[in-house]
């Protein structure tokens, strides 16, 4: 193992301090402070980003017991702070991180595979383990650590035992590629295709080639379709001594492997006639679809090559499973979670999603629904015990266990976790399975694929019609990260989760702006604060309409009120006698003619508030823009911004200490930059709505809401659709499909014929008739194959919310907060 003290020399940096246990070694790399695992041997990489600075955190981290650190900048006080931790100082952490990484990746003996290409990276990566696993123990990328971070932390996860690596590496910009290799140095690699991904980056498609082609230069052997013309031009670029192993679908002469495509009876999956060294043999592929035939057609490849027998190489074809890209979390019968993550079961799979299930602060207990764990390459005794480890760390409070593996290890995992119960199989669990056993609690379910703990999940969904919001967190993050590169520096970020997080539910919403450390959030009714509160969430929290009967609680859960009158200020002060209460926020109307103080208001507030200046402080002053997304009242906006800084200048100079100043929603973040003030209170721009129509393809939409086929009919002509029978006979025979959603759900009468349409099979679909409470009809005549039981896109990708709020006279924000607390809410990440 590694020694702390042998960092200095190893990546060129300075010993400000050594670790008082000399003999320290490097175990674990941590990177985000939030993730640690066992403190004893984590060293943690302080990076520094345009909007991130992890010196920030080594307060936090050395009380949670981390004591080595590599840093960019000396630290204040090391030696009264930190007297127990080891500091190396480089120029720049991301750069020693990796250099640790290709150091260790040195040390491997084995094989390294590596992977790039535009598409299809994660899969074949995830394929080749399932389809190599009988012979290998391999060691590769989590999910998908591409990148600068994720490619050394990857790396770094190399052992001896392994016997072969296989790394995914995706590049954003030119330069990026050369870093990866040499951390990777890879033996061989697979390049997948090329497409328009990341293009922005780079001068021209050929560039964005070369670049990548630059993983391979050092390999022996390098796959790839040779019917993709750029790749195989940038390969032309390799070394001599680079074997190319290619395949075509298309006779090109020079290609390896030949490959005719033929449709099986089976419309799931495909027939490949492979000519490859004087041989010919037919495989059936297990999937039909594009992605997944080129995708397949590469591990393909790749066994060839290595000679597996045909027999045997189909085997192991059809065996092969879909590779989950994503881990939802789904409402579930008493007021529970479930994150499924029923795909597959291996050790990174595992520690990957217990983290996941550790990052939900709500209270309740966290349960683990866990099968046999397969595919590690460990010893059972060592594998359950790493389980058992995993499991404590996270704080897994109960855990039932199916298989007959994990049965055999009770006692280790009933020392780690307070309840554990076995279970010989999934028949076994789902007989034991009843609604009342499970209560608020967030519930892990993760099982190897032939445990079908699909039917898990299903007994924990609940019955519901089928009409689902399907919320896209990682859309949210990317939102959030768009404004965040366009504040100011040092701006502070206000997120909006009032309204149900504008209908995308609030807890889970806040829950993830506090992983990502934004600095406030705001809800309008006290209610809503209370409720985000008992579900943990610790930032500070805005209420911008607190009833004055609940002021005792705005107390008990620290929730700091806005302030827009002297009643409400008068009725604050009085709710409670004495002691200290929470800060509070001003609301200055500087035009919107709504709530807040007037600018003649001052001379009587300040005297109020200095007053009582021991127990209250104000926290902030703000105002509220009445055109902030229109150009055509940009004056009055600029006037109303000039009112505001006059009266919160004066409010901060005659109370004598500084207040957070902020003004501008999304589309006033982005069209006035020069009054982003210390905050700015982000709402729709998060939800995937860009209101000031500046950057309409920024953002990604954050809300799907899709519904149901219940029934498909045949109309003859002059028939007419639904109550009303008014004006909406057709002269021609039509098919009518009912869709499973109505005005019940929040989806708006207005829709009614012809107003509205769905989006069914990629295709739209116009309403039929009126829409009624809990259905509703549209004409699915052009649509050929429409069939009982498909999803139909009411709003969200491909169907935007801002021509459908156009079409009945309303807003985007109108549509996303209707969605009615009926329809369930699913939440996805990748
Ligand atoms: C809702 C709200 C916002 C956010 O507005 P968006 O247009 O959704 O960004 C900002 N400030 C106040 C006072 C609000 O009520």
């Amino acid at each position: 193992m590694l020694r702390f003290a042998s960092l200095p020399a190893l990546l060129g940096g300075t010993l400000l301090q050594a670790p008082t246990d000399a003999a320290a070694t490097v175990q674990h790399l941590l990177l985000d402070s939030r993730r640690v695992g066992v403190p004893a041997g984590t060293v943690f990489f302080a990076l520094r980003g345009p909007h991130h600075d992890g010196h920030q955190y080594i307060a936090e981290l050395y009380q949670r017991g981390v004591r080595l650190f590599v840093v960019e900048v000396p630290v204040a006080n090391l030696a009264a702070a930190y007297s127990e931790a080891g500091f190396v100082q480089v120029n720049s952490a991301l750069e020693a991180l990796q250099q640790l990484a290709a150091q260790h990746r040195q040390g491997f003996g084995g094989p390294v595979w590596a992977i790039t290409g535009s598409n299809g990276k994660t899969i074949v990566k995830e394929w080749l383990a399932q389809l190599l696993s009988p012979d290998e123990l391999i060691c590769r990328s989590p999910r998908s650590y591409n990148s600068q971070v994720g490619v050394p932390l990857s790396v770094w996860e190399l052992r001896p035992q392994h016997t072969l690596g296989i790394f995914e590496a995706g590049i954003s910009e030119p330069d990026e590629m050369a870093r990866l290799a040499h951390i990777i140095q890879p033996t061989a690699g697979i390049f997948t295709n090329l497409g328009p991904a990341h293009d922005a980056g780079f001068a021209s498609r050929e560039q964005k080639a070369a670049e990548k082609m630059q993983l391979f230069a050092g390999v022996e052997r390098l796959v790839y379709c040779r019917d993709h013309a750029a790749v195989h031009a940038a390969a032309a670029a390799l070394p001599a001594s680079v074997q190319r192993l290619t395949w075509s679908r298309h006779a090109v002469p020079d290609a390896a492997v030949q490959v005719a495509l033929e449709p099986s009876a089976d419309p799931s999956q495909m027939l490949a006639k492979v000519r490859y060294a004087g041989t010919e043999e037919v495989f059936t592929l297990p999937f039909a679809d594009e992605p997944s035939v080129e995708n397949v057609l590469h591990c393909l490849t790749v066994l060839l090559w290595r000679g597996l027998a045909s027999a045997e190489i189909q085997r192991r074809l059809l065996r092969l499973h879909p590779v989950a890209m994503r881990l939802e979390m789904k409402q579930a019968i008493h007021d529970c979670y479930v994150l499924d993550d029923t795909y597959n079961n291996d050790l990174t799979g595992l520690d990957l999603a217990l983290d996941a299930l550790q990052r939900q602060p709500r209270r309740g207990r966290r349960t683990l629904i866990l099968s046999d764990v397969l595919e590690s390459g460990l010893a059972p005794e060592e594998l359950y015990g790493r389980v058992a480890e995993l499991a404590a760390q996270h704080g897994v409070q109960r855990l039932l266990a199916v298989g007959e593996a994990i049965g055999q290890h009770q006692a280790v995992l009933a020392a780690a976790v307070p309840e554990v119960l076995f279970f010989a199989d999934t028949e076994a669990l789902l007989a034991w399975f009843h609604p009342d056993k499970f209560r608020q609690e967030t519930i892990l379910v993760k099982g190897a694929r032939r445990f079908g703990f699909e039917r898990v999940v299903a007994a924990f969904q609940q019955k519901i019609h089928g009409t689902v919001l399907e919320v896209n967190l990682d859309a949210l993050v990317h939102n959030l990260n768009y404004y965040r590169a366009r504040l100011q520096p040092g701006t502070r970020l206000m997120v909006m989760v009032k309204a149900f997080a504008y209908g995308s539910s609030s807890y889970e919403v806040a829950n993830l702006l506090e992983f990502h450390r934004v600095d406030y959030l705001a809800v309008a009714y006290t209610d809503e604060g209370v409720q985000l509160r008992e579900n943990g969430i610790s930032l500070p929290i805005m209420v911008m309409n607190p009833s004055p009967d609940s002021f005792g609680l705005l107390r008990q859960y620290h929730l700091e009120p806005e302030i827009y009158s002297f009643a409400r200020l008068r009725e604050y002060l009085q709710a409670a006698a004495a002691g200290p209460l929470p800060a509070v926020h001003l609301k200055l109307d500087t035009g919107m003619r709504r709530l807040g103080f007037d600018e003649a208001d001052l001379d009587e507030l300040l005297p109020l508030l200095r007053q009582h200046a021991t127990r209250l402080r104000v926290a902030s002053a703000l105002t509220h823009l009445a055109g902030a997304d229109e150009e055509q009242h940009n004056d009055f906006s600029r006037r109303q911004l000039s009112a505001f800084q006059r009266m919160a200048a004066r409010l901060e100079n005659e109370l004598g200490y500084p207040i957070i100043k902020h003004a501008l929603n999304s589309p006033g973040i982005l069209r006035f930059p020069e009054a982003h003030f210390d905050m700015v209170r982000l709402g729709i721009g998060l939800y995937g709505v860009e209101a000031a129509g500046l950057d309409p393809t920024a953002l990604r939409p954050v809300s799907n809401l899709r519904t149901t086929v219940s029934q498909i009919k045949q109309l003859p002509a002059g028939e007419t659709v639904g109550y009303g029978r008014r004006g909406d006979a057709a002269d021609y025979p039509r098919r009518i499909a009912t869709l499973a959603i109505g005005y019940a759900d929040g989806y708006d009468r207005r829709f009614s014929r012809g107003v509205g349409e769905v989006l069914i099979r990629g295709q739209r679909a116009p309403l039929v008739g009126n829409v009624c409470m809990d259905m509703c009809m549209v004409d699915v005549s052009g649509i050929a194959d429409v069939q009982e039981g498909d999803t139909a896109l009411v709003f969200g990708e491909g169907l935007g919310l801002t021509e459908l709020a156009k079409r009945i006279g309303t807003i985007p924000y109108e549509l996303l907060t209707s969605v009615s607390e009926r329809v369930k809410r699913i939440f996805v990440s990748e």
